[in-house]
């Protein structure tokens, strides 16, 4: 009489198991689906404004950028990620003064940390959420960010 009854205690623990499993799955049925379908939604794909897929200039309406080459930036950077190229120009009064030539930031290397971004001292830097940067040859990786995004490489 015992054995029969522990049979059907044990029948009644492993039912009610299986219930409260079956209410989990059915919640998650009628849940709404998180999962993206990529890239058959890229029209309509939304990337969060915090993310950080590369780095770029900042540019005004005129196409201009703020960075003066001081290479802060550069100097804050963790993983050699930047180099700045400057170079000396001389203005129609005679002035020389130091500006931008080149900005190398090689992405493959980026840790996404955004030290070059805080450091900068012309607010000059931002990171762009635009995530499709895959490429087929690492050297592709290999950005200059002074160019206008219509020619950069
Ligand atoms: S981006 Fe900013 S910190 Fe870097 S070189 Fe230009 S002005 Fe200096
Ligand atoms: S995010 Fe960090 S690793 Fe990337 S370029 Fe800026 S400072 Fe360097």
């Amino acid at each position: 009489m015992e054995s029969i009854k522990n049979y059907f205690i044990a029948f009644w623990k492993g039912l009610w198991s299986l219930l409260v499993g079956m209410k989990v799955t059915g919640k998650e049925f009628v849940t709404p689906k998180v999962t993206e379908k990529y890239p058959e939604n890229r029209a309509t794909l939304k990337i969060a404004d915090r993310f950080r897929a590369t780095l770029t200039l900042k540019y005004d309406a005129d196409g201009n950028h703020k960075c003066v080459a001081c290479g802060i930036c550069q100097m804050n950077c963790p993983n050699h990620t930047i180099q700045i190229v400057s170079k000396k120009v001389t203005d129609e009064a005679g002035n020389t003064k130091r500006v931008l030539d080149d900005y190398i930031y090689d992405l493959g290397s980026c840790v996404f940390c955004q030290l070059c971004v805080t450091s900068c001292p012309h607010g000059a830097l931002e990171f762009s959420n635009d995530f499709e940067q895959a490429v087929f040859t690492r050297s592709k990786l290999v950005k200059h960010l002074n160019r206008k995004p219509e020619s950069s490489n």
